[in-house]
């Protein structure tokens, strides 16, 4: 096994070098990432747009924690996003979900370790990695989940374990993407559960995108409730509210 490990590390740095087209722009690029331009581009407002709250990375006028994290306690501890869900950042996750060019994942796994590398406070030294479960449809519309890719190239690059097998999915759900905030949060309610093996362990949930953190904090409960240690949040991208949409959502806490 380790020999075999070695030589699927040693591929991957050869084909790392071998020049191909840049994942957004098709010029030039080594080993499919993306080239210099548009790696500026993709991760510039993750660089550049100011403070962002402590926990969920939304983007905020001064320092500290947003007021939907203060209101509504999230489950999860910390997000870990490597670009905002704006163009053209949004361009890859499209390629890597709709037009299912699954093999992006390993690229765009590269921008979430940059990211997770980056990160202060540092992720857990032994924090495990867990994909969001696909539901079955979406697995059959795309015949892969994009989670589950990105998930398994980022352990190989951060050389932390995945742990698919610690997240299952009971029952179905809906199309978060048909939802509004409020349905989104409800539609997750008792969505996931965890095997009671994940006592004291720090889990890194892995997803393509945040968008209310509906599904991270449901996913953070159940792990919690199993008596998980930390719960953070990895993501490709996170996505900006509307420039009047900072105010939390009215009524009783969507979350729970
Ligand atoms: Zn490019
Ligand atoms: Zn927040």
């Amino acid at each position: 096994m380790a020999y075999l490990h070695a030589l699927r590390e040693f591929t991957a740095r050869l084909l790392g070098q071998v020049p191909a087209s840049c994942g957004l722009c098709l010029g030039s690029a080594q080993g499919g990432r993306l080239c210099g331009y548009c790696h500026r581009a993709v991760t510039h407002s993750m660089a550049q747009s100011g403070p962002r709250c402590t926990v969920c990375q939304l983007v905020l006028n001064g320092a500290g924690i947003c007021p939907d994290c203060v209101q509504h306690t999230p489950a999860f501890d910390r997000v870990i996003a490597a670009f905002d869900y704006a163009p053209p950042g949004d361009l890859l996750i499209h390629r890597l979900k709709v037009q299912r060019q699954f093999i992006s994942a390993g690229m765009l796994a590269g921008l979430l370790a940059d990211a997770v590398l980056a990160s202060t406070p540092a992720l857990h030294a032994d924090a495990v990695l867990v994909p969001v479960p696909a539901s079955r449809a979406a697995l059959l519309r795309r015949g892969f989940n994009p989670a589950a890719e990105l998930a398994r190239s980022l352990a190989r690059k951060l050389r932390r374990p995945c742990r698919p097998e610690l997240l299952l999915r009971t029952r179905e759900g809906v199309k978060q993407a048909q939802l509004g905030r409020i349905e989104r949060a409800r539609s997750v309610q008792a969505l996931y559960s965890c095997p009671p093996r994940v006592q004291g362990l720090h889990i890194a949930v892995v997803d393509d995108v945040l968008t209310t953190g509906s599904t991270l904090h449901s996913i953070a409960k159940a792990f919690k409730a199993g008596g998980a240690a930390s719960v953070w949040g990895l993501v490709l991208a996170r996505t900006p509210y509307p420039a009047d949409g900072l105010a939390a959502a009215p009524g009783p806490d969507p979350r729970d």
